[in-house]
C-alpha cells in the first residue's frame, strides 16, 4: 500500500495558530503554507455541504470560487483577493477564513517527489499531519482524496429536533 499524507482535521482545528511550516521543495529558503491549501482541499471535499445554490459562490465578486459538477468547490487562488466574503456567506461555517490567504501556495506533495524530509509532518506540534499508509474507513471518518491525500474529518450527524 502506498503512503499518503494523512491530515487529521479534528486535531488540526484544535490549533490556535497553525505551526506547520512547509518548506517548498523548489524554494527551500522560503516558508510557504502548503498545509493551508491542503486544509482547504480537505474541507471542500469532506466538510462543505455542497449546496446546490451556494451562497459562498454568489458572494464572491471576483469569480474566484466555483462549484464543480460533482458539487465540490474550487477556489482559483490567482483570482482570490482574500476578502473572505465567501467565508462570511457560508451558513455552515465550512470555509475557514485562515485558509484564504491573499496568495496560497499549493501543496505539491513533495514527500512523494523525493524531497526526503517531509517538513509539514515534522513541524506540526499537534501531530495532525503524518506521512504513512492509511486505509479508508468511513466509520472512523477517514477518507482518501485523490492519489496522495487522506483526511480524517468531523462527521455530520443528523439530529432529531
Ligand atoms: S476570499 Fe477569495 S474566494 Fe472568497 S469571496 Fe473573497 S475573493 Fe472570492
Ligand atoms: S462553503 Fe458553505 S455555502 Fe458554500 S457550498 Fe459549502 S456549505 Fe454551501
Amino acid at each position: 500500500m502506498a503512503k499518503r499524507l494523512f491530515i487529521d482535521l479534528n486535531k488540526c482545528d484544535a490549533c490556535e495558530k497553525c505551526a506547520v511550516n512547509c518548506a517548498y521543495f523548489y524554494r527551500p529558503q522560503m516558508t510557504d503554507h502548503g498545509m493551508l491549501a491542503l486544509r482547504e482541499l480537505a474541507a471542500f471535499a469532506l466538510i462543505c455541504r455542497r449546496c446546490e445554490e451556494p451562497s459562498c459562490v454568489a458572494a464572491c465578486k471576483y469569480e474566484a470560487l466555483e462549484r464543480q459538477p460533482d458539487g465540490i468547490l474550487k477556489r482559483y487562488n490567482l483570482r482570490c483577493v482574500s476578502c473572505k466574503s465567501c467565508s462570511h456567506a457560508c451558513p455552515f461555517g465550512t470555509i475557514y477564513p485562515e485558509t484564504l490567504p491573499f496568495y496560497a501556495v499549493k501543496c505539491d506533495f513533495c514527500a512523494l517527489m523525493g524531497a526526503g524530509e517531509i517538513p509539514c509532518t515534522i513541524n506540526c506540534a499537534k501531530q495532525a499531519v503524518e506521512f504513512r499508509e492509511v486505509e479508508e474507513s468511513p466509520k472512523e471518518g477517514i477518507f482518501l482524496i485523490g492519489e496522495h491525500l487522506a483526511v480524517r474529518a468531523p462527521r455530520w450527524n443528523k439530529k432529531d429536533v
